[in-house]
């Protein structure tokens, strides 16, 4: 049987090592993830900082510690090794190519880097192809979701469904970033299809300019071939339409995510539902029901009524509503980082926790706010 001995390994680029060998005979190591911050210490023989220095690859390990002419307990050798593998502090010399081209190698190598020592479960590389190979339909082309197509554009997702029905106007100009002079009165798919075009030429856009509302044919709206789903859309009250969209996708086995709308949610972000994971979106309106009941109007999703607005595709129906660009890439941002860590992490445990944040601006301060499930739930409680 092969040993972890019997590979070749280095120590990754992205960490920097701090040797503290101030005591005798036993020396701490501190591994420093140079992107995450995250530190990993170990104590050990005085000759183990010898061998990590040394480490290059170039050799399976067996050969490199007999090379140093030390003596090594084979089962301890093991026990480092391993360790330093799950995490993420060496990697493997293979002949095996990176699983992806090396065109993509350039574009990407910064963000591959991150993930290498943002994930521990998987490579930089194999982070990267997994974002590479999914699909996302992003519902509302505003302040909030155009900036998250943008940003996953950029990242490297590999296919995107755009949904909003409405055209860019004069003041899209303050929160769109795919907004300019050039394009006001374009629909906001249309112009927002160019612009991630020109971010990258391979991503595979689909577009569509209808309303989601209560009597919307989910079936004929969102692409099937689609991964996860993203509700940005202000219009109708996102409550219901997360409603209707988080019933229809739990039992597809097809995540949620619900970000921005107006309703006051500049800075905040969240809250995902993942079918079998995660409280089941009633559960998550109950409980903002019940911790809202004391100053929110409630609604019921039968009382939903686009009519009763002037016009409920225009831009400017909720002009009062305030927000800068600022505010909207905040949000934007907390989602995109949450939905790559789910992409990469799907395959794994993920936290059965779903929770909306909002940072409250004028304090400086992070709040959380849990979704909680129903015991009794028929969907996503303990039966
Ligand atoms: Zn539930």
């Amino acid at each position: 049987m092969t040993s972890i001995l019997d590979k070749r390994f280095r120590i990754k680029d992205s960490i920097d090592i701090y040797i503290d060998d101030r005591v005798e005979e036993r020396t701490k190591i501190q591994f420093y993830k140079i992107n995450t911050r995250e530190k990993i210490s170990i104590t050990a023989d005085r000759q183990v900082t010898e061998v990590l220095r040394r480490l290059s690859g170039v050799a399976p390990v067996q050969e490199e510690l007999n090379e140093l002419g030390y003596t090594f307990d084979e089962v301890e050798a093991i026990n480092l090794f391993t360790f330093l593998a799950q995490k993420n502090v060496i990697e493997e010399i293979t002949k095996t190519p990176p699983p992806i081209n090396n065109h993509l190698i350039d574009r990407y190598l910064r963000q591959i880097n991150f993930f290498d020592n943002f994930f521990d479960h998987v490579t930089g590389y194999e982070a990267q192809n997994k974002l590479l190979n999914t699909k996302l339909t992003i519902i509302g082309a505003g302040a909030v979701g155009s900036n998250i197509a943008t940003q996953l554009t950029r990242a490297g997702l590999g296919a995107i469904q755009i949904i909003d029905p409405k055209e860019l106007s004069e003041g899209s100009i303050e929160r769109h970033s795919f907004a300019t002079r050039l394009n006001i009165g374009v629909p906001k798919v249309t112009a927002l299809k160019e612009h991630l075009e020109q971010i990258n030429p391979e991503i595979r856009i689909t577009t569509s300019r209808s309303l989601l509302t209560p009597t919307t044919n989910l079936d004929a709206l969102i692409d099937e071939d689609t991964d996860l789903v993203i509700n940005t859309a202000d219009e109708p009250y996102i409550g219901h339409t997360s409603t209707k969209l988080g019933r229809y996708l739990w039992p597809k086995q097809l995540p949620l995510y619900v970000a921005g709308g107006f309703d006051a949610h500049h800075m905040s972000t969240g809250e995902f539902i993942i079918p079998g994971i995660t409280p089941c979106i009633d559960c998550c309106s109950n409980t903002f029901r019940e911790a809202l009941k004391d100053w929110k109007p409630t609604y019921a999703s039968d009382q939903i009524n686009t009519k009763s607005r002037p016009n409920p595709i225009a831009e400017d129906s909720f002009q009062s509503i305030g927000g800068s660009y600022a505010q909207s890439l905040f949000s934007s941002s907390h989602a995109s980082i949450s939905i790559i860590s789910f992409i990469i992490k799907k395959d794994k445990n993920l936290p059965k926790l779903s929770k909306r944040g909002e940072y409250l601006i004028n304090h400086g301060t992070m709040t959380w706010f849990a979704m909680q499930k129903n015991e009794k739930c028929n969907v996503c409680g303990i039966l």
